[in-house]
């Protein structure tokens, strides 16, 4: 069972890293840009994918 522990420690800390670095509320899902505000259209790629980051 040691393989699994590792593996969900190590998904565990990438997630925690990308949080505390950027700190975004939303994100867009097609270019994942980080944003800070709720836009309609992400500004980088234009696309409708700007979703709340969970
Ligand atoms: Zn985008």
């Amino acid at each position: 069972m040691g393989l699994f522990s590792d593996v969900g420690r190590t998904v565990e800390k990438t997630k925690r890293a990308f949080t505390d670095n950027k700190r975004a509320e939303y994100v867009c899902l097609d270019c994942e840009e980080s944003l800070d505000e709720n836009y309609e259209y992400c500004p980088r790629c234009g696309e409708d994918s700007v979703e709340p980051a969970a």
